[in-house]
């Protein structure tokens, strides 16, 4: 099983790290700041199974200069384990980064995604419209991307799909007021179904409350697969493959053909 995004970083204890580490057979690991995309590559270099993405969240982008974009490229050029741009997007949800900025410093990494040929991980939340809009005007995706933890709806799930990105689900697709969400999830195309952590962020209903780790990515499986009434190792097999779809920089030497 594969969890296509985690702040392992950010993770509570040593032990949850290692516990993680041993229970999935990949991880994607999430840098946001500049502090976090140098830990997410260290990480990523010390596990064999740890993929990094780098990129800089939109609330972490408000005291940042746009030239800063240039790490984020020195360190996918230089660390096969990197492999994705991302978490990049809009977030109106806090005002913490005026809308002009978090619009240019997403601009920009969508266009150095499509310059180093990685995908991008969109992070979008209370700003759907803009978050479609600039896609929108950057299409096409010829790498894909992911829209992570998605909180759209349908129409915007379909829009992301046209556009050639993957929908991801996080724990929060298990929560018992998330019915609309649930709906979003029956009509996404199972190829293009992606299952993430998020951690240590949004855990799955049956670990509500507590920090939350890749190992509980096996909660949120379940759930979906019950729900979408799928046989549960048959599903984890239809998101892994997705996830070496996306991340081509990773697992390409094992795709066939
Ligand atoms: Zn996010
Ligand atoms: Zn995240």
């Amino acid at each position: 099983m594969i969890d296509t995004h985690a702040h392992l970083d950010m993770l509570k204890t040593e032990e949850d790290l290692l516990e993680s580490i041993e229970s999935l057979d990949y991880i994607i690991t999430i840098g946001c700041d500049i502090d976090e995309i140098y830990k997410a590559v260290e990480i990523a270099n010390r596990y064999g199974n740890v993929f990094a993405s780098v990129g800089f969240h939109p609330y972490d982008v408000k005291e940042l200069d746009l030239d800063k974009i240039y790490l984020l490229k020195e360190l996918a050029l230089q660390n096969s384990k990197v492999v994705a741009i991302g978490e990049t997007g809009l977030d109106y949800y806090r005002d913490i980064t005026p809308k002009e900025k978090q619009w240019k410093f997403f601009e920009k990494q969508i266009e150095l995604a499509k310059e180093l040929e990685l995908p991008v991980i969109v992070h979008s939340r209370n700003a759907n419209e803009d978050t479609v809009e600039i896609l929108k005007q950057h299409s096409p995706f010829e790498n894909g991307g992911i829209i992570h933890c998605f909180g759209g709806d349908i129409e915007m799930m379909e829009r992301c799909v046209d556009l050639g990105f993957y929908i991801s689900f996080a724990g929060n697709i298990t929560y018992p007021k998330a019915n609309n969400l649930r709906e979003v999830l029956k009509r996404t195309p199972l190829d293009r179904l992606l299952l993430e952590t998020d951690s240590p962020f949004l855990s799955p209903q049956k670990r509500r409350g507590k920090p939350n780790k890749p190992s509980n990515i096996f909660f949120t499986l379940e759930f979906v697969a019950n729900f979408l009434n799928i046989d549960k190792s048959e599903l984890e097999k239809i998101t892994d493959e997705n996830a070496k779809k996306v991340f081509k920089k990773a697992f390409n030497r094992e795709l066939v053909n």
